[in-house]
């Protein structure tokens, strides 16, 4: 039976609102009222006693809103954390050029977002007799690592895909909120943060890289400033899903300065010009081999994992086995590979000139091959290195880890047999552990390691 005392439970964070206009905008006031005051939050009536205040503004007339910016006035003055919501919201700029340090600003009826603003602001207290999720959330990932999900949707029209047509166009979320669930993952004992999207590096383009506010601090939501500041943080970040768009580039000096792993997902898809252009990727055009290059050039330990689709209608030899050399001479760390499955839906049905099914799993095969190969060379250049690996399960068979090269589910491992843990206190050693190891065998996707003590 747990015996902790109840005093153990954080006090509520209390909530200030100044209620401005017509009847309407006081049931609006009420309904965020009480939805706050379900998740546990305290009404305060006092500016010096709340976490945060909102002030719902009303702006019928010139006056009404000469007054709700006296009120927002009065309440940065006295408090300093405000949000800000109502029918004066519908136009953010006539309150940010005054008060550019509001929190948020809300429009008229938007309840759910003031309520998510005062989560940013002012995180719930967490009571661990009544709350049947934990402050982080439910996941179904282990405890050491989690997904973050920095935004939903598409903006491009890869032929081969209908995700844009099944989710929409890119819809990022504010850099604040990403920031706050980082940051509560850490608290709860993340140790490796995975942020996913469908398309990573074009975070922030439909929020015109808006800034919001992370305590108290603007942050941009743009890919550079997110990966920065979730480097901050003091867990592995590691990017997946990214296209090399020059503005990439900027985000490799954050490797080499260890912000987030040296680690790229990129699905390149393919290297034929002419099938990448039929797949309508976005960055085809782009010297991408070049960009590599430098990239390896500034962050000589940058990995790189990838996917790529063979047997893509009209996919000629020529093509494949321009795919094979490129891949060789851009030395792809890591590779997936599918066979072109014509999904339901996708345009690149129409193109005709289909693969057969026999020459799709030949040239899958021939990929998997040379793939194997490159990642096999590339393993053995590691014997004799020292890494830092993260302990992802302990059994009898020793501990099975995964370095920064390693993404969990999708990579290889680094694998400490159980007589190599002689050294170590393996009672207290537990997922999410980091350690350095020696690598002294590899495989043709995985290492073998003796920490180093
Ligand atoms: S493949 Fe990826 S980038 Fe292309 S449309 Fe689908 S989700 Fe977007």
């Amino acid at each position: 039976m747990n015996t902790e005392p109840k005093s153990a439970v954080a006090d509520p964070q209390k909530v200030g609102i100044v209620s401005l206009g017509c009847p309407k905008a006081l049931v609006d006031s009420e309904r965020i009222l009480t939805k706050l005051r379900s998740e546990g939050y305290a009404i305060s009536g006092d500016y010096a006693d709340a976490n945060v205040v909102i002030v719902n503004t009303c702006g019928f007339l010139d006056s009404a809103k000469a007054e709700s910016l006296d009120a927002i006035g009065e309440a940065m003055a006295e408090n300093g954390r405000v949000i800000v919501t109502g029918c004066m919201g519908a136009e953010p700029e006539s309150i940010t050029r005054e008060y550019p340090n509001v929190l948020a600003v809300t429009g008229p009826h938007q309840y759910e977002a003031v309520v998510e603003a005062v989560h940013d602001a002012a995180p719930p207290a967490h009571d661990p007799y009544t709350d049947l999720v934990p402050p982080e959330g439910l996941h179904l990932t282990p405890r050491h690592y989690a997904y973050l999900k920095i935004s939903e949707g598409c903006n491009n029209r890869c032929s081969f895909c209908i995700i844009p047509h099944l989710r929409g166009d890119l819809v990022s979320r504010p850099a604040a909120k990403v920031m706050y669930e980082a940051e509560r993952l850490v608290d709860a004992g993340v140790k490796e943060l995975l942020v996913i999207s469908q398309d990573t590096s074009a975070y922030g383009v439909d929020l015109k890289y808006a800034t919001s506010n992370w305590h108290g601090e603007p942050v941009s939501a743009r890919f550079y400033d997110l990966a920065k500041n979730l480097g901050k943080l003091g867990a592995w970040v590691r990017m997946h899903y990214v296209y090399p768009y020059p503005h990439v580039d900027k985000v490799i000096p954050l490797m080499a300065e260890g912000y987030v792993l040296p680690y790229l997902d990129i699905p390149f898809q393919h290297a034929s010009p002419t099938v990448l252009k039929a797949m309508k990727r976005p960055a085809h055009q782009e010297k991408t081999l070049d960009r590599i290059n430098a990239w390896r050039e500034a962050c000589p330990d940058l990995v790189i994992r990838s996917t790529f689709i063979v047997g893509f209608p009209g996919e000629t030899e020529d093509d494949f086995n321009l795919l094979l050399d490129w891949m060789e001479e851009a030395q792809i760390d890591r590779a997936g590979c599918f066979k072109y499955e014509p999904v339901e839906g996708a345009p690149a049905n129409a193109l005709g000139n289909a693969v057969p099914e026999e020459l799709k799993q030949e040239r899958y095969e021939r990929f998997m091959e040379r793939q194997q190969a490159i990642s096999a060379a590339k393993l053995q250049g590691r014997i004799g290195t020292e890494m830092d690996v993260i302990v992802d399960d302990i059994d009898e068979d020793g501990a099975v880890c995964r370095s920064y090269a390693d993404a969990p589910e999708i990579d290889g491992n680094v694998f400490i047999d159980i007589e190599d843990l002689d050294g170590v206190d393996q009672d207290g050693l537990s997922p999410g552990d980091i350690l350095t190891v020696e690598i002294d065998e590899a495989s043709e996707h995985d290492l073998w390691g003796v920490p180093c003590l």
